[in-house]
């Protein structure tokens, strides 16, 4: 049994500190919103009523937070409450310049530390069956590691501080550019007369198949359990994939990366979620690319 504090109780972090209950862990847990705060108490956590209280005499606080900015802040204020030794863990979706950055906050204050985001979605994280990508040291990683099994399935120790986050960021730059792609496919399929069912049953079992296409087919039919058979209900938000794509650029930028596939595909996103549909699951774009005409104006 480890003592965990948990900041950040929304729709991932919620279900996944309900997993660490599961498994035999005391969590403690803080966030800002009352609604996340009593979910997470009907499932096991304690909550507590401010960061200072929750972090106090852990073993290990893990953060999931919106953006790189409340990761900063909150681990500037945490890191002032909790005891040398600490582990310290981020599994919040952010850019890799601020992952380092907290990585050396913790450093400053004797906290071994992991960027850990995850992949999966909210189905994931309820089912304990997220993919966890991790950065930081051996033995950070081998003391947080079983900690990460208990909400996850798959645990990739990526390399060194801000190496989980990188693989993040370059694996949903393929799924930005991936799902983009099926989706014009599917498009020009209708122009030429060919059905839904022909195109996927040819290109899921040629070299156009995908994960966008085989797990998540952006028209209804082929893939039963695939947003697109809900109305485009997410899922994954268009708004998250658009976030995703903006720090794969902005990493891009920092880097001297050549992206054009990547800067495409955040175009169209940032187009989708300009008329209005950052809420729907992100392989909608298809609906807004049949509109050929937003398309050529944006
Ligand atoms: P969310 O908005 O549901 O949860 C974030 C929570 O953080 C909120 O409940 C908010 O109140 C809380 N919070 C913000 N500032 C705080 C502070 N200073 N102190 C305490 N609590 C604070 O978001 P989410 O969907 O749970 O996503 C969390 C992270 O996981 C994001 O970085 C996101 O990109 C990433 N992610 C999300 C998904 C998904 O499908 N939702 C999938 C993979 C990764």
């Amino acid at each position: 049994m480890t003592k965990i504090a948990f900041i950040g109780l929304g729709n991932m972090g919620g279900p996944m500190a309900a997993n660490l209950v599961k498994a035999g862990h005391a969590v403690t847990g803080f966030d800002l919103s009352e609604a996340s705060r009593n979910a997470a108490a009907k499932s096991g956590v304690s909550v507590a009523g401010a960061i200072s209280q929750a972090v106090r005499e852990t073993e290990c606080v893990i953060t999931m937070l919106p953006a790189g900015s409340h990761v900063i802040y909150v681990w500037d204020e945490l890191l002032g409450f909790v005891d040398p030794g600490t582990l310290i863990i981020d599994s919040s979706t952010i850019d890799v310049e601020s992952a380092r950055k907290v990585h050396g906050f913790a450093e400053k204050a004797g906290c071994p530390s992991l960027d850990a985001p995850v992949s999966g979605g909210t189905a994931g994280a309820a089912a304990g069956a997220l993919t966890f990508m991790v950065g930081g040291s051996d033995g950070a990683f081998s003391r947080g590691k079983h900690l990460l099994e208990a909400m996850g399935k798959k645990i990739v120790h990526c390399g060194d501080a801000g190496a989980g986050q990188a693989a993040k960021i370059c694996n949903n730059m393929i799924l930005g550019v991936s799902m983009a792609a099926v989706c014009e496919a599917f498009v020009l399929a209708e122009r030429l007369g060919l059905s839904h069912q022909a195109l996927f049953d040819v290109a899921s079992t040629s070299s156009g198949q995908c994960w966008s296409l085989t797990s998540y087919c952006p028209v209804p039919g082929p893939v039963p359990a695939s947003p697109a058979n809900n109305d485009y209900k997410p899922g994954f938000m268009a708004s998250l994939m658009l976030k995703d794509l903006m720090l794969s650029q902005q990493a891009a930028a920092a880097s001297g990366a050549t992206t054009p596939m990547g800067a495409q595909a955040a175009q169209l996103y940032s187009l989708f979620e300009k008329l209005g549909h950052g809420t729907e699951d992100f392989s909608g774009l298809i609906r807004m690319l049949r509109g050929t005409e937003a398309v050529k104006s944006g």
